[in-house]
């Protein structure tokens, strides 16, 4: 038996083979090789294996999200079998004896190249699709797949570390936990985890290793111990603890229908986290009231090109109308920072936790912001849609997106498209400014929802993805927690509602604060909401109240 000790950043104890997660090779063997028609061989079959693979991606993208996801996959499809490209590496093997996968690389590199070079946006991105589209078929022929988990059993991941985009593009039902490397709790990846109700384990650094692969793990999200070939005893005691888990989650299934009401009868919203449509399901089955924070930009994260208005529009549609009339909280673009995407092809930048991000990112490229928002006012017709603009710092920066709103609004009339005219507007807290700024904020949106994870980032300076800086980055920083009674006050002064949708509105030893300071809504991750309605529902607010709000401003909480 092998124990291993990580963070535990999602809870649940998970047991299964462990797989290392496989990343496309970046250095690409090349050589001369002595039989060129046998190579064009090979290289015909890995071509035509990738296009059957691009087919399935077809097929699965249309059932779930309409014949304009598919178009993607089709494309590629296209670019594979594409007669230039083609031509151009049957030269390199069968004239220049180059193998396969170099001939390839040397062909992906010039056409990708010569697209990027062109004047036309849509020619340029093309550059973006024929790697990718080159990285499967340089895959099929090196028998490595691409980010992706061959297995034909359910696995524990194991990976140095995880993108946000490596994650959303993994196939969730192949996954029964996480272990990584590196990592830290605020990263994405955690919280993806935790949205997606699989135990995670992080910061184990070189202690797993690859020969464990295939090896019995068993990961205990709530200790973060991994336990490689367990013995029998240790076994036993996870096993026992995984249906302790159940039926604990059992207990919690009472508590469904029942409201977020304290003891003394004060009412707060419990709302969930999504990153995708495809959440509502887990948000609808744990009873949360509706959608506190749907991050877009995981939509944008899975797409190897920008999404069209009409799929963003799909994906929208389908969170409200399964919400079925709650409310949905939906983040405009949130990229930059630890989220970035190969095809905005955005400049290197020193910082860019305080770079071009977000909102930021919008307003510099308008075009990327009308159509979302067009495609956000057209689904607002199919339920209640809350639109939330993220890392905001100035009130010249909300009035400008909103400008935009209402301009996206006049074209939709104009064009007799329908749309809902109850649209509430809304930002992120997140930015320490934006805190000290709440009292004029206020007056320009409809709600505000305190982004904990970035707040306490840019409050304590404090990088949220740096693992070795653990006890720095501290959300319960008694400068955090001012810093959400200042924005509350602000808010409540101006008839504005406040939630919190960073990771601390789950944190059950704040529950008695946020009440006091009287948050008005909670958005966590599906699986958190019943033990926060449990928590909820066993204080009494009045009771308690005097001594945390003394306790919050008292000269011995300095820490
Ligand atoms: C936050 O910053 O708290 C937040 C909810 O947004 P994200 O974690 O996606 O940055
Ligand atoms: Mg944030």
């Amino acid at each position: 038996m092998i124990s291993i000790q990580g963070k535990g950043v999602s809870t649940g104890v998970a047991i299964g083979p462990l797989y290392y997660y496989q990343r496309a090779k970046s250095t690409i063997r090349r050589y001369e090789v002595a039989d060129p028609d046998a190579e064009w061989a090979r290289f015909k079959a890995a071509q035509e294996k990738a296009i059957a693979q691009l087919g399935e991606l077809a097929e699965k993208a249309r059932e779930e999200a309409g014949d304009e996801a598919a178009l993607l996959f089709e494309t590629h499809q296209m670019m594979a079998e594409d007669m230039e490209y083609e031509e151009a590496i049957q030269t390199a093997i069968q004239e220049n004896k180059l193998n396969a996968e170099a001939a390839v690389t040397d062909t992906a590199a010039q056409f990708a190249d010569m697209f990027a070079a062109m004047d036309d946006p849509y020619f340029q991105a093309r550059s973006a699709d024929v790697k990718d589209v080159s990285g499967r078929i340089i895959a099929a022929l090196t028998g490595v797949a691409q980010g992706g988990i061959d297995s034909p059993v359910p696995v524990i991941l194991a990976a140095d570390d995880l993108a946000p985009s490596e994650t959303v593009q993994l196939d969730k039902s192949k996954i029964l936990g996480f272990v990584t490397e590196g990592g830290s709790g605020s990263s994405h990846t955690a919280i993806l985890a935790r949205t997606m109700g699989i135990p995670a384990i992080i910061g184990v650094g070189n202690q797993l290793k690859p020969e464990y692969e295939g090896r019995e793990v068993i990961i205990d999200g709530s200790t973060g111990s991994v336990v490689v070939e367990a013995d029998a005893d240790t076994r036993a005691h996870l096993l026992k603890k995984m249906e302790e888990q159940k039926r604990q989650r059992e207990l919690l299934e009472k508590l469904k229908g029942q409201p977020n009401v304290t003891l003394d009868g004060q009412s707060i919203k419990v709302f969930c986290n999504i990153g995708s449509p495809d959440d509502v399901a887990a948000v609808l089955s744990n009873d949360a009231g509706g959608v506190g924070l749907f991050r877009s930009e995981f939509l944008y994260l899975n797409c190897d090109d920008y999404p069209s208005e009409d799929y963003q529009f799909e994906a929208y549609k389908k969170a409200l109308s399964d919400m079925n009339g709650r409310e949905v909280v939906i983040r405009t673009l949130d990229i930059g920072a630890d989220k970035q995407i190969g095809y905005f092809n955005m400049p290197h930048e020193e910082n860019p936790a305080l770079g071009n991000r977000a909102l930021r990112i919008c307003l510099n490229r308008p075009e990327i912001f009308h159509t979302q928002l067009r495609a956000l006012y057209r689904a607002s017709a199919y339920g209640r849609l809350g639109i939330m603009f993220p890392m905001v710092t100035s009130v010249w920066e909300v009035k400008e997106a909103r400008k935009m709103c209402e301009q996206v609004k006049a074209e939709l009339t104009k064009e007799g498209i329908p749309f809902s005219d109850d649209v509430e507007i809304g930002i992120m807290i997140e930015t320490p400014a934006a805190v000290l700024m709440s009292d004029r904020l206020a007056k320009v949106v409809d709600f505000f929802s305190c982004g904990t994870n970035d707040l306490t980032q840019y409050t304590l300076a404090c990088d949220r993805q740096n693992a070795d800086l653990g006890r720095f980055y501290n959300p319960h920083h008694p400068a955090v927690l001012r810093a959400l009674k200042m924005v509350c006050d602000n808010a409540h002064k101006n008839g504005v509602w406040v939630g919190i949708c960073g990771e601390l509105g789950a944190d059950l030893a704040l529950t008695e604060t946020f009440l006091s300071i009287g948050i008005d809504e909670l958005s966590v991750s599906p699986r958190a909401v019943l033990p926060l309605r449990q928590k909820i529902r066993e204080i009494n607010v009045s009771q308690i109240k005097e001594k945390v709000l003394a306790d919050l401003l008292s000269d011995e909480n300095t820490i």
